[in-house]
């Protein structure tokens, strides 16, 4: 048995970053961005006004309230044929560029027509620079707007398209192919008969591969059979990635690594030092990845999170692989008599200012009802049996953490 941290770095070694491709920014959002981006002009690229308003000059009216005459009036879109004169105002729409001359913009709440429009009162003074928003004052042309490696988020859209960059490179998409094992299942649209139960992890590992982007199949359910495994695994490797679920522990038919040993898949590591998870084989077959995940569906689940998940996104080329972990104030104690570091659920949230954890009751690591009450894993480490409410202790931030808080 390994530790985590061990497992994952062999997992990292050996996972290839796959060659790059072009995306349609329209589709590049879940990707990972695989160049440096620079900005191709200043931005904004002119000074801008940032109010509906008159375009003034503030030491003009600094003793206001001050008449200005109207010179003009300035749209978005459009450019300022004058400069601004002694004695002048313009009037400019929000995103409307600013003649040259003026030092501030008075927003029209502050201002009052005269003549019919042919002049202004400014009813207040304004500071120097209000409401313009200068060329290059957020970024300067060729600055690095965005670091590869970065998962593209709808932010970084709205600045590959302020950057011009309609196609963007991008890590290509792992495939996978996903083979469930055990003579007890049966599919989702069957009701089990006596002894069976249906099949989760299939979907559950399908889903989330999905989830970090990767170009995932079903290689269906096969029983406990060596051949019928072989074949399975064999058309697996037409992918990059094989996910075997079930039969890796050590029961008479559990039937995996035998099987893997066939295909010449040199084993990396068989088992790794966690709950829920222990047996959990990790090999490569050329610059083919095989993960075999423990067939119990939170096990599946979470080595999958911590292992599988990192692999995927290292092949798209991501900086950050791992999820997020913070330090959580326990609600409620938690045990761990599993001599191995405890993955537990919980649900996070904020309460009076302090990150809080409740721990979610869970009847062990078949509970996938319980799992998906979770929105992170409180981590004990193994000599660790017992956490009591107050006590400080990590936590690994799950995908849906976003998504739900951690009321109940
Ligand atoms: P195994 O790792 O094959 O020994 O399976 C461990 C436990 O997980 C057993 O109780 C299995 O019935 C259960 N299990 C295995 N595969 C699945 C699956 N695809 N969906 C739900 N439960 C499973
Ligand atoms: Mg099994």
């Amino acid at each position: 048995m390994i530790p985590v941290d061990q497992a994952l770095a062999i997992v990292l070694d050996h996972t290839p970053v796959l060659p790059a491709e072009e995306a349609d920014l329209v589709h590049a959002v879940g990707r990972v961005l695989a160049e440096d981006v620079h900005a191709d002009l200043d931005m904004p690229p002119f000074d801008r006004s940032a109010m509906d308003g008159y375009a003034v000059r503030a030491a003009e009216v600094a003793r206001a309230p001050v008449v200005l005459d109207v010179a003009g009036q300035v749209r978005a879109g459009q450019w300022p044929d004058h400069a601004l004169e002694a004695g002048q105002a313009v009037q400019v729409m929000t995103g409307a560029p600013v003649p040259v001359g003026a030092t501030a913009v008075q927003p029209v709440e502050k201002t009052r027509p005269v003549d019919g429009g042919r002049r202004v009162e400014i009813l207040a003074p304004v500071e120097p620079g209000a409401h313009i928003a200068r060329q290059g004052a957020e970024v300067r042309a060729g600055e690095r707007l965005l670091e590869r490696g970065r998962t593209i988020d709808p932010a970084t859209v709205a600045v590959l398209a302020s950057a011009g960059r309609g196609r963007v490179r991008v890590g290509r998409r792992p495939t996978v192919a996903v083979l469930v094992t055990g003579d007890e299942l049966v599919d989702v649209w069957e009701t089990p008969s006596r002894g069976r139960i249906r099949n989760s992890n299939g979907y559950a590992v399908l889903a989330q591969a999905r989830w970090v982007g990767a170009d995932a199949r079903s290689l269906g359910v096969v029983p406990d059979q060596s051949e019928r495994i072989a074949d399975a695994v064999r058309d697996g490797f037409r992918d990059d990635v094989l996910v075997i679920s079930g039969g890796v522990s050590e029961g008479a038919y559990d039937l995996v690594e035998e099987v893997l040993a066939r295909f010449d898949v040199g084993l990396l590591f068989t088992k790794v030092a966690i709950k829920p998870g222990a047996p959990l084989v990790f090999g490569r077959r050329g610059d083919k990845l095989v993960f075999g995940l423990p067939g119990n569906p939170v096990s599946a689940q979470v080595t999958f999170d911590v292992f599988v998940r990192a692999a995927l996104l290292r092949m798209q080329g991501a900086k950050v692989v791992s999820r997020p972990r913070v330090e959580v104030e326990l609600l409620d104690a938690v045990k761990n008599r599993s001599g191995r570091p405890a993955y537990s659920p919980a649900r996070v949230g904020f309460e009076a200012g302090r990150l809080v954890a409740r721990p979610v009751a869970s009847q062990g690591s078949a509970d996938v009802v319980a799992h998906a009450q979770a929105n992170a894993l409180v981590i004990l480490e193994a000599q660790q049996l017992r956490a009591e409410a107050g006590e400080h202790v990590p936590a690994l931030l799950l995908g849906n953490f976003l998504e739900r808080d951690g009321s109940a």
